[in-house]
C-alpha cells in the first residue's frame, strides 16, 4: 500500500538553489528544467542581497581572489531562492546545474544550466549547496524556521522587495 510504498522508498533530502542575478531572465526556463528533473519546489522567494547578507551567505569564501568580485555580481540585482526536495537532491541539483565554469560546463555533456545559461567562472547562472550541513544552513538563511522568526532571532532580509 501507499504506507509501506513511502516507508520503504528513499529518504528524501532538501537543497537551496538559487538562480543568480545574471539569469533572472531565464527564470522561466530554468524552473521549468527544474520541473523536469523531477524536484519538488518547496519554498521559493525573489529577493535582492544586500552586501551583509551576500558576506555572510558566502563566507566560507572570505579571502579568496574572487570575494569581492563575488559579492558585487550576487548583489547586482534580484535573485529567486528555492528549496528544492527529492532523493539525493544535493548532488542531484549540483548536476543539473553544473560545473562551477559556465566555459568548462559547455564542454560537457548532458547539457547544463551553468553550461546553457551562464557565462564564465564567476557569472554562472545557477547556485547548489554542496553538502547536508551548508544545504541546513542556507536554507535557514533564505527561509529561517517560523520559531526563529518569532523569537526575532532569524535575520530578516532587509532588501525592499522581501518586506
Ligand atoms: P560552486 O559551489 O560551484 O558555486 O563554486 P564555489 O563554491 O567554489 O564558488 C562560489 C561562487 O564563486 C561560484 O559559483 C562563482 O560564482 C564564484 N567563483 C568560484 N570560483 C571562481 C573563480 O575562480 N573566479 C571567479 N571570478 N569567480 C569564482
Ligand atoms: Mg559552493
Amino acid at each position: 500500500d501507499d504506507f509501506t510504498r513511502c516507508r520503504l522508498s528513499q529518504q528524501k533530502e532538501r537543497t537551496l538553489g538559487i538562480i543568480k542575478p545574471d539569469a533572472c531572465g531565464k527564470v522561466g526556463q530554468i524552473l521549468d528544467a527544474i520541473f523536469q528533473s523531477g524536484f519538488k519546489i518547496t519554498k521559493l522567494k525573489m529577493c535582492q542581497l544586500t552586501r551583509n547578507e551576500a558576506f555572510e551567505f558566502y563566507q566560507e569564501h572570505q579571502g579568496k581572489t574572487f570575494f569581492d568580485g563575488l559579492i558585487s555580481f550576487m548583489t547586482s540585482g534580484p535573485i529567486v531562492a528555492f528549496e528544492l526536495m527529492g532523493v539525493d537532491a544535493i548532488n542531484k541539483w549540483r548536476e543539473v546545474i553544473g560545473p562551477t565554469d559556465s566555459c568548462e560546463a559547455r564542454k560537457g555533456a548532458p547539457v547544463s544550466l551553468r553550461a546553457r545559461f551562464g557565462k564564465d567562472n564567476q557569472q554562472n547562472a545557477c547556485h547548489g549547496s554542496d553538502s547536508l550541513a551548508s544545504a541546513a544552513r542556507e536554507i535557514e538563511f533564505f527561509f529561517p524556521s517560523v520559531a526563529a522568526v518569532r523569537q526575532n532571532t532569524a535575520k530578516l532580509c532587509e532588501c525592499t522587495c522581501c518586506v
